[in-house]
C-alpha cells in the first residue's frame, strides 16, 4: 500500500462551543428532563443543524414563530435573543417560556435600552436579517434604532440634527471590520459615545485571534460551522484576510471536497461557536484516513466563562 501523503493540521484553540451556546443547549436538555416532551424552541436554538437534530431526537420541537406553539405549550427562546414583542406575545397567550438568550446578547439589549432612555440616537452595527439584530432592534420602539452594516452605510447616513448619538453592535462580527465602521462613525460624529466594553463577545474575539495566528502558516483552512452561523462565516473571512485565501466553511467532514485539499501539506482547522467538538474530531479522523497527519495545537488562550441556568432548571 503506498504511503499516505503528509498533512500537518494546525488546530486552533480556542474553537467551537462558547458559554452562551453551551448554556442554551443545556436549557433545552434540562427543560426536557424537567417538563418532558414536547418542549418548543423558537428558531434554531443555536445555528447548527447537528445540535438541532440531536435535540429534536430528545423531544424538542423547533418552530419559527410563537403561533406554531399550541396553547398551554412550553417554549424556549434561542440564544440569539428575541424582540420584546415575543415574550409579550407569550405572556398574552399564557405560554410558559424560558429565555436562552446569551447573557452577552442581553447585555447589548440593556445597553440599547439604557441609551434610548437617556435620550441618545442609537445606531446598531450588525447584519440585516440576523436573528440577533432583529432581537436587539426589537428592544426599542419601531424606528428608534438605525442599522449600519458597512463603512459605506456610515458615509450615507443622513441623521436629523442629533447632539447625543451612540452605538451598540452585534456580538459576532469581525473585530477588524467593526473597528473600521466605528472609526468612520467617530470621524462623522465626533460626539459619538462608544460602548464602555466591546459588544463583540469574548468567544468571537478569541476564535478570530486564533485563526489570525494560523492563517499565514497554512495552505488551506477549514472552519467547521453552519452557513447561517455569523461567527463561523466571519472566521472564514478573517482567515482569507490574514493570509489563507483558500479557506472554506464546512458543516462537517462529509461535506469536504477532498480534491480541494489535495496537494496541500498544511491545513488550519477551527470551529464556530455553535459547532460541536465531535465534528472537529470526525474531520481529523477523515483526514487521518487519507493523510499521514501531524496534529499541532495553536493555543491563543483558554476560556473559563460559564453562565448560570434559569433557576427553575438548576437542579434538573
Ligand atoms: S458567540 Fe458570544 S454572544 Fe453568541 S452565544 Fe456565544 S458567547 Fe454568547
Amino acid at each position: 500500500m503506498p504511503a499516505l501523503p503528509p498533512l500537518t493540521i494546525f488546530l486552533a484553540e480556542p474553537r467551537g462551543f462558547c458559554a452562551g451556546v453551551d448554556r442554551a443547549i443545556q436549557i433545552v436538555e434540562k427543560a426536557l428532563l424537567r417538563f418532558g416532551s414536547p418542549i418548543y424552541v423558537r428558531h434554531e436554538i443555536v445555528h447548527n443543524q447537528h445540535v438541532v437534530a440531536d435535540l429534536e431526537a430528545k423531544g424538542a420541537v423547533f418552530v419559527e414563530e410563537l403561533d406554531q406553539v399550541p396553547n398551554g405549550g412550553k417554549v424556549i427562546f434561542s440564544a440569539h435573543g428575541v424582540p420584546k414583542s415575543v415574550p409579550d406575545e407569550a405572556n398574552r397567550r399564557g405560554l410558559y417560556f424560558l429565555d436562552a438568550t446569551c447573557p452577552l446578547v442581553s447585555k447589548v439589549h440593556h445597553e440599547a435600552q439604557h441609551l434610548f432612555q437617556a435620550g441618545y440616537f442609537v445606531l446598531l452595527i450588525g447584519h440585516k436579517g440576523h436573528p440577533e439584530v432583529i432581537g436587539t432592534m426589537g428592544q426599542l420602539p419601531e424606528g428608534a434604532v438605525t442599522l449600519v452594516q458597512t463603512v459605506q452605510d456610515v458615509h450615507a447616513l443622513d441623521l436629523p440634527d442629533v447632539t447625543q448619538i451612540a452605538y451598540v453592535t452585534q456580538t459576532t462580527l469581525s473585530v477588524d471590520e467593526t473597528r473600521d465602521i466605528a472609526q468612520a462613525l467617530k470621524a462623522k460624529f465626533p460626539q459619538l459615545i462608544e460602548p464602555k466594553k466591546d459588544d463583540i463577545c469574548y468567544a468571537t474575539t478569541n476564535r478570530q485571534m486564533a485563526v489570525k495566528a494560523i492563517a499565514p502558516l497554512v495552505e488551506r483552512m477549514i472552519v467547521i460551522g453552519a452557513e447561517n452561523s455569523s461567527n463561523s462565516v466571519r472566521l472564514v473571512e478573517v482567515s482569507k484576510a490574514y493570509g489563507c485565501p483558500q479557506s472554506k466553511l464546512y458543516q462537517d467532514a462529509s461535506h469536504v471536497d477532498w480534491r480541494w485539499l489535495s496537494g496541500a501539506t498544511t491545513l488550519g482547522l477551527s470551529a464556530g461557536a455553535s459547532a460541536p467538538e465531535v465534528l472537529v474530531e470526525e474531520l481529523i479522523q477523515a483526514c487521518e484516513m487519507r493523510y499521514n497527519v501531524i496534529l499541532k495545537r495553536i493555543t491563543l488562550g483558554s476560556e473559563n466563562v460559564r453562565f448560570n441556568l434559569p433557576r427553575v432548571l438548576e437542579d434538573s
